[in-house]
């Protein structure tokens, strides 16, 4: 059993996304119904662990402020102005489908001091490790425009803090939300001393982003790393990523703290993409980049909630994800699997292999990594 942190705080939940229908707003000919971006989905994750018994095994911690000055470490003022006002008049759009309502600021701010704190825990050795169930989620934020849901960028500001206040020198982020971390890609494509690496459906959202050949620029040439796997991969295909991309690359770069970008919205029910990740999956992956934490940084690893958008399923992976940093298992088992025991989750597809095969060859340029070609 290790001892994790558990970070989160009911106004995470308050976080107002307005009426809408999947990601778009409600007006014109769509009737008003729920943001896929709602407090039910992660509510529903933190009431499983309850009810599981995992968390009465964890260290549970409430979340501070990050300040002002922390949000500056990436945002910039006049943006940080913009979600201030529209949060004081209770609705607004904070760039493209970034939902901004009354407080939104206040419990954004909450939100990166959530990730800053679970960091800081883990880095200290407080913790040998931690889950930051943060809401509003932060990857696709860029400095100056909210997106994708996101307001301000948790993951980055945390790292950043870590660089800045914790005096570590290499971080790495391995962001698994099925969409493409852009705005933490941005924050680190010309630092050298950060590893990002995002599997993501491929052309998915953002529009644009997420492209192999965006390796970084200067000295950080091919510390960016871009996974784009095709539509209907599931767990062999993720996982095969994980063992032919990010473990040499991993090794070599040898970071003194992992932080996951961990959106569930790879998994199999996800109204939002169209992968076919299961509870088993985000279990495997877990273990998987447990190991790699406990082989290169002392088991240092941090996973920040992202995205995640299948009410019903989220919190089972997102539960298998807790079970394995606390390794510990309850009795909770997949409960939908069953109904779907015939898909092939499990099977690797060559047209998988062939887009791993092609980061592999770009990312070779950079790394001691073997080719089959
Ligand atoms: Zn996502």
């Amino acid at each position: 059993m290790r001892k994790t942190g558990f970070i989160c705080d009911e106004k995470y939940f308050w976080h107002d996304t307005g009426n809408g229908a999947l990601f778009m707003p409600a007006g014109g000919f769509i009737q008003s119904h729920e943001s896929s971006e709602n407090p039910e989905t992660k509510r529903r994750f933190k009431n499983l662990l309850e009810v599981s018994g995992l968390m009465d095994d964890l260290v549970q911690m409430k979340p501070r402020y990050a300040t002002e000055e922390e949000i500056r470490y990436y945002h910039t003022q006049p943006y940080i102005e913009k979600v201030k006002q529209l949060s004081a008049l209770g609705y607004g759009d904070a760039g493209s489908l970034a939902m901004v309502g009354k407080d939104s600021y206040e419990i954004a701010l909450l939100s990166a001091g959530g990730a800053i704190q679970a960091v800081e825990a883990v880095v200290k050795g407080n913790l040998d490790n931690a889950y930051a169930l943060t809401r509003p989620p932060g990857h696709h934020a860029e400095a100056s425009e909210g997106m994708g849901y996101c307001i301000f960028n948790n993951v980055v500001i945390a790292a950043k803090y870590a660089q800045k206040v914790l005096g570590l020198e290499r971080i790495m982020i391995l962001d698994w939300d099925v969409h493409h971390g852009n705005g933490t890609e941005s924050a680190f494509y010309d630092d050298p001393n950060v590893l990002f690496i995002s599997l993501h459906q491929e052309r998915l959202f953002p529009a644009g982003r997420g492209n192999v050949e965006d390796t970084g620029t200067g000295a950080a040439l091919g510390t960016n790393i871009n996974i784009p796997l095709p539509a209907g991969t599931g767990n062999a295909g993720y996982l095969h990523a994980l063992q032919e991309i990010v473990e040499p690359i991993a090794t070599e770069f040898k970071p003194q703290l992992i932080i996951i970008s961990a959106g569930q919205d790879a998994g199999l029910f996800d109204p939002l993409a169209r992968m076919m990740v299961t509870m088993d999956g985000y279990r495997r992956m877990t273990k998987f980049v447990i190991d790699l934490a406990d082989k290169l940084c002392n088991g240092k690893l941090v996973a920040c909630h992202e995205g995640g958008y299948s009410a019903a399923y989220v919190p089972f992976c997102s539960l298998a994800i807790v079970e394995e940093l606390s390794d510990q298992r309850t009795d909770v088992e997949d409960p939908f699997i069953e109904g779907f025991k015939d898909l092939p989750v499990d099977e690797l597809y060559d047209l998988q292999r062939e887009y791993v095969e092609k980061v592999k060859v770009e990312q070779a340029k950079y790394w001691s990594i073997s080719t089959t070609v």
